[in-house]
């Protein structure tokens, strides 16, 4: 059985019911100058699971998970590192139940190999498209980022991914912003938020 670290798990109810499972995993390749998930990078801070721990927080919720808004969505320290695990709940719970993962897709592609037959719905963190800005951001380069997005876009992907490009704060301008925008169009994505 595997074996997570995990730094949180919330489950919020939607107007309609329906329920969301959120799981934020411990550690990531990236270190973002404004990271929302710090405790990512304090191994104290995290908890093992194994897959099991995770079906049994899964189950009692299977109804309202299984409804129109519902989902298991894996986040934080990117789920990409952890693409066996999800794959392996995925093959427990079964298909009715959505895996929505936000990621910033900096990986080696064979992670989103892996995921791509478990996952109904990516939320993709782009940083910017711009190298220099990225590194800047991150201190990685974005080689990673760009040959997913091809490989997902030419797997017939693109209509269960949406995509993030944020204001970075004294980093990217609104133009930047836009820029990234029209490169992610011309490899063929659509939806942005
Ligand atoms: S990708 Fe997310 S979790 Fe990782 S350093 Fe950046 S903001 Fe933090």
């Amino acid at each position: 059985m595997r074996e997570a670290p995990v730094i949180g798990i919330n489950r919020s109810q939607q107007a309609d019911g329906s329920v969301q499972l959120q799981i934020a995993f411990g550690s990531c390749p990236l270190r973002c100058k404004n990271c929302d998930s710090p405790q990512c990078f304090e191994r104290r801070r995290w908890r093992l699971y194994t897959t099991q721990a995770i079906v049994e927080l899964i189950e009692p919720d299977r109804e309202f998970l299984e409804q129109e808004g519902g989902a298991v969505v894996f986040t934080a320290g990117e789920p990409c590192m952890r693409a066996k695990f999800i794959a392996d709940i995925r093959s427990i719970i079964g298909d009715k139940i959505k895996i929505v993962v936000e990621s910033a897709l900096n990986v080696p592609v064979e992670r989103v190999q892996l995921l791509m037959p478990v996952v109904d719905r990516w939320v993709i963190d782009i940083k910017d498209m711009n190298p220099r800005i990225y590194r800047s951001y991150t201190g990685k380069d974005n080689l990673h980022v760009i040959e997913n997005l091809r490989f997902l876009e030419q797997s017939g992907m693109k209509d269960r991914i949406v995509l993030r490009v944020p204001e970075l704060p004294g980093l990217n301008t609104p133009e930047d912003r836009a820029r990234s925008t029209e490169q992610l169009r011309v490899i063929g994505f659509e939806q942005f938020v």
